[in-house]
């Protein structure tokens, strides 16, 4: 989609600082941290929201889980542990429009969901 940043971060458009790309997916700092580790995992498909995917996008939402959690390991988050969260519209605070992953962790997030 061509005025949504996370686009233009896949296609390098927007600097960004990255941490994993595949065919698929693309992970990269988040530039507002809140926790020491603080990335973003997307589908390099375009899809809106969590609650905007479709069915057919079942399988691609299974392999990003699978790739956060190892991006999370590559980054020293497999003993301590992390939180992956998304975001759903404007209730949750999503503020960009491209299905996102977030992966926090390097501190004890004592802080519940909020
Ligand atoms: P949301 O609130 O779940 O939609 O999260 C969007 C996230 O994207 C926020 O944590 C922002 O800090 C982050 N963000 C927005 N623009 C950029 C950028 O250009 N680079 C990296 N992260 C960004």
């Amino acid at each position: 989609m061509s005025d949504c940043i996370f686009c233009k971060i896949i296609k390098g458009e927007i600097p960004s600082t990255k941490i994993y790309e595949d065919d698929e997916f693309f992970a990269f700092k988040d530039l507002n941290p809140q926790a020491p580790i603080h990335t973003l995992v997307v589908p390099k498909k375009h899809i809106t929201s969590l609650m905007d995917m479709e069915e057919a996008d079942a399988p691609l939402m299974g392999r990003l889980l699978y790739r956060a959690q190892e991006i999370a390991k590559l980054q020293g988050l497999g003993e301590g542990g992390a939180r992956f969260v998304f975001n759903c519209k404007g209730d949750a605070g999503q503020t960009v429009w491209h299905i996102h992953c977030h992966i926090l962790g390097g501190k004890r997030l004592d802080d519940g969901f909020g």
